[in-house]
């Protein structure tokens, strides 16, 4: 629809009754929002995790108690909670009957069950929030609209039986002018079981939901005031990006800034549609629009830093003149799944840093014995640790005269462990010691962003 945006508020925006007004002003003051995805109040789906791994019944009533807390400071707050207080009070029933059949046996499906009634709560609760500043909201249960496969926890959405869903269901409200609230997170597979998009999936809700009603943007409101040129707790003086194209904020991501990852955005990514990214606490202070193709497109648009990296470095004499080395360090490495993520390689050697992303463990713990044994039957092997890795990331950098100069010219001080360049032309990255890590950030920041 030529005017529709839709809102996503993320947990944080919703964590208390202040935060949800908040967000509620903003979806007033905006007549083309009319479709608002909203997470669970920051805190509630971890906890909803916990239950639905299964405990004892103190630990069971602790947790539901935390949870209790939470949405009761919010209706507390209420001019008139007795409606939505009962709702509320039959969601966390729920919660406790669940929890107890999660403490006497595991089930992927009782557990996307339990900790879909997170986002449950916080919708009910903003649609009186709303009302309560004289806006009209409709309630809709996403999982009447967003079809999934039966891959609980990390559910494929069903695009086609989800674009009927939204046909049928939420057009012709949208027509009729309502303003819809609805769920992130959580869809209902065939079988009508409730499941859950992986953590964080609100995001991916969000974006779906406004493929499949054709909107013209997705509003991700959150707590940062949009995408910053680097961490503004390293560098006080990063500044904020007013437009940048999804693969570098796909770059960014992957090399460890905390911003949104395209790849939750999705649908959105693939239908072209714009997303903006702001603050529902400072929405004044405006924020970062990420698009398939903005314009201007600077060299240098930011830097991303990634700790705790792993070096690898390979070598053997044989490497020389010889075919079929690094096919081979690569199958080995393929068959213990790690993930390379940057390399270089000279005649007799390659070096390369470990991909950790996915993993819950240290670059180091994924070497594991065997790996290493494996390795050093076809070349000695070394293992280097307490690096990180500063990437920059902009435009045609390998078309650009003179940039490794001047980050060299920047950075003489330091030693360069690594630099990969040229095979992305989204970014250059350095490999340096963590002790200075920090301030590898902030003089290239300063030479590059600040002139
Ligand atoms: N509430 C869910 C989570 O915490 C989904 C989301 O916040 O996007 O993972
Ligand atoms: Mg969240």
């Amino acid at each position: 629809m030529a005017n529709l945006s839709v809102a996503k508020f993320g947990g944080t925006s919703v964590a208390n009754h202040a935060a949800m007004t908040a967000c509620a002003k903003i979806i007033i003051a905006d007549p083309n929002t009319r479709v608002v995805v909203l997470s669970a109040s920051a805190g509630v789906t971890n906890l909803l995790v916990a239950l639905a791994a299964g405990c004892d019944s103190t630990e069971r009533a602790k947790l539901i108690g935390e949870v209790r807390q939470i949405q009761e400071n919010i209706l507390n707050e209420l001019k008139d909670s007795s409606t939505v207080r009962l709702e509320v009070e039959a969601l966390l029933t729920n919660i406790e009957y669940l929890a107890e059949a999660a403490s006497l046996a595991n089930s992927t499906a009782l557990t996307d069950e339990l900790i879909s009634h997170g986002e449950m709560m916080s919708t009910k609760i903003f649609v009186q929030i709303l009302r309560e500043l004289n806006a009209q909201a409709t309630w809709v249960d996403v999982r009447t609209i967003v079809a999934t496969n039966s891959h609980f926890g990390k559910a494929v959405p069903n695009d086609e039986q989800t674009q009927k869903n939204s046909d049928n269901i939420l057009k012709p409200l949208i027509d009729r002018g309502e303003l819809v609230i609805t769920q992130g997170f959580i869809g209902r597979d065939a079988n009508g079981k409730t499941t859950t998009l992986g953590r964080g999936g609100s995001d991916y809700s969000a974006a779906l939901i406004a493929e499949v009603l054709n909107a013209k943007d997705v509003l991700i409101w959150t707590d940062v005031a949009g995408i910053y040129t680097t961490d503004p707790r390293i560098v006080p003086n990063a500044q904020r990006i007013d437009t940048m194209s999804f693969a570098e904020a796909a770059e960014m991501a992957t090399f460890g800034a905390k911003v949104l990852h395209p790849a939750t955005l999705l649908p959105a990514v693939r239908s072209n549609i714009p997303v903006y990214v702001g603050s529902s606490k400072a929405p004044q202070e405006g924020g970062t629009w990420v698009t398939r193709d903005p314009q201007p497109r600077p060299t240098f648009r930011a830097i991303a830093l990634r700790r705790d990296q792993t070096l690898l470095t390979l070598s053997s004499l044989n490497m020389l003149h010889a075919q079929g080395f690094l096919a081979n360090v690569f199958s080995i490495l393929a068959k213990h799944k790690i993930s390379v993520d940057t390399i270089t390689t000279s005649e007799v050697s390659i070096a390369l840093t470990l991909d950790k992303t996915g993993s819950a463990s240290s670059g180091t713990e994924l070497l594991s014995g065997d790996l290493l044994n494996e390795l050093s039957e076809v070349c000695t092997v070394k293992v280097d640790t307490g690096l990180a890795l500063v990437a920059l990331i902009g435009n045609d950098l390998h078309l650009s005269a003179g940039i490794a100069k001047r980050i060299f010219d920047t950075l003489e001080e330091y030693n360069i462990r690594m630099i990969s360049y040229g095979a992305s032309t989204n970014n250059v990255c350095t490999l340096v010691h963590s002790a200075y890590a920090d301030d590898v950030v902030r003089l290239l920041h300063k030479a590059l962003f600040e002139a």
